[in-house]
């Protein structure tokens, strides 16, 4: 057998995210890639020779975090996301997103639609380790109906027989999930509240993309595109609004008992409400609002507390909730997934149900949890270490001081 370096870490905390415990002074142990074994002060470590030590010191360890909701290839910082780039920009904007997300501690990345499937070559420059970053999930250019929301980023497909063509081609080129555009969105000319694809379009998508064993996730904004993915059989549902034709929300615990029934996982994205709102005023400091943003301002305080009140009905409900924060959009940037757990606690989660819905829960959603998600033995040693204890301070997520992914340490601060 090769021989495989040893690490043994020591922290003053573990967040045991399988059982919601924190482990006070524990220790793990890798091997490789992989963790070998962990335990608590009183059971020493396994002697092992040669074994190198890192010792955390004051320092609280977890699994690497799961961001369930990005877009790698798109812009932020400020900048529009509905202009297409150029396909070599894309891969850029995505080498240097990936980055961002890593060094914040979230060592796996759902993206949720990409530019012409400029990631799948990202994924392969990390497999043959041109570059480091974080473990992709892709799906590839969203699918939506022509002048649908996201239809810059090249994938527009109509009816049925063109869905299933597209499902089928998104798959053969690597994608791990599909992802349907079922209302609009941000994207100008489309219609938040309003359905997109018919109920028809997302099922023909769903029964090609089980029977090749992939699942469904759908953007859903307005009430009538989660029916229409209740009803469709999606596997998860991405914003799930419940917003209203005037840009209000009304959650609807009658329709979150069925996404329960369903078995439906939802990425409820509250953070980015709070992200254009204080950015909006700010701007309303130094700058006049045009009329568009004012009204927005205005509207935002109530769509915030709806989305609080739509994360307690779902976890009521029995919804299993996972986080992800669309990172890529003007206002919401890359590395800041923390800002999406403290939202969940401001909405009623505890710290460690938000830290689940960003580790256990996530890895659950994604059918990984045999390999990412918890520290256990035989689980991808993807670790990150923080300043504090973020099971009493979800803030402390944000002060991160070493990254683990597969046994390395790609970050160290
Ligand atoms: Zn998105």
């Amino acid at each position: 057998m090769a021989d495989e370096t040893v690490t043994v870490i020591k922290a003053k905390h573990l967040v045991n995210v399988d059982d919601g415990t924190v482990v006070c002074d524990p220790f793990v142990v890798i091997k490789g890639s992989r963790i070998s074994s962990w335990g608590q002060p009183n059971s020493t470590p396994p002697p092992e020779r040669r074994a190198v030590l890192l010792d955390l010191a004051e320092r609280s360890l977890l699994p690497g975090l799961i961001n369930s909701h990005v877009h790698l290839c798109l812009l932020s910082e400020g900048k529009p996301f509905y202009h297409q780039q150029s396909k070599e920009m894309a891969l850029l904007t995505a080498v240097r997103n990936m980055r961002r997300e890593l060094n914040s501690g979230v060592t796996t990345v759902r993206d949720c639609g990409d530019q012409h499937g400029a990631l799948f070559a990202l994924r392969q420059a990390l497999e043959k380790e041109i570059l480091s970053g974080p473990r992709l999930i892709l799906c590839g250019p969203p699918l939506t109906m022509t002048g649908g929301h996201a239809y810059f980023l090249g994938g527009v497909a109509d009816g049925p027989a063109g869905i299933t063509r597209a499902v089928r081609r998104h798959i053969s080129r690597g994608a791990d999930f599909i992802k349907m555009i079922a209302t609009g969105g941000g994207t100008p000319g489309t219609f938040p509240a309003l359905a997109s694809y018919s109920r028809q379009e997302i099922a023909a998508a769903v029964k090609t993309s089980h029977k090749l064993g992939k699942s469904v996730a759908a953007h859903c904004r307005g009430i009538p595109g989660i029916e229409n993915c209740v009803a469709a059989g999606v596997d998860q549902i991405e914003h799930a609004c419940f917003e209203l034709p005037d840009g209000s929300l009304r959650f609807s615990m009658q329709l979150a008992d069925r996404m329960a029934a369903a078995g439906i996982c939802v990425t409820p994205t509250i953070q980015l409400y709070r992200d254009v709102q204080a950015h909006l005023a700010r701007k309303q400091k130094n700058d006049t609002l045009t009329h568009d943003e004012s009204r927005r301002l205005k509207l935002l305080p109530q769509v915030v507390e709806e989305k609080f009140r739509a994360l307690q009905g779902f976890l009521t409900a029995g919804v299993k909730c996972v986080a992800g924060n669309d990172a890529g959009l003007p206002q919401t940037g890359f590395g800041e997934l923390w800002r999406e757990l403290a939202a969940m606690v401001e909405g009623g989660m505890s710290p460690v149900q938000a830290i689940a819905a960003a580790t256990c829960s996530a890895a659950q959603s994604l059918n990984m949890s045999d390999t990412i998600g918890s520290i256990q033995p035989g689980k991808q040693a993807d670790l990150f270490a923080v300043d504090g204890d973020p099971t009493r301070d979800i803030s402390a997520l944000s002060r991160v001081r070493m990254v683990m992914q597969a046994g390395r340490i790609v970050f160290q601060n």
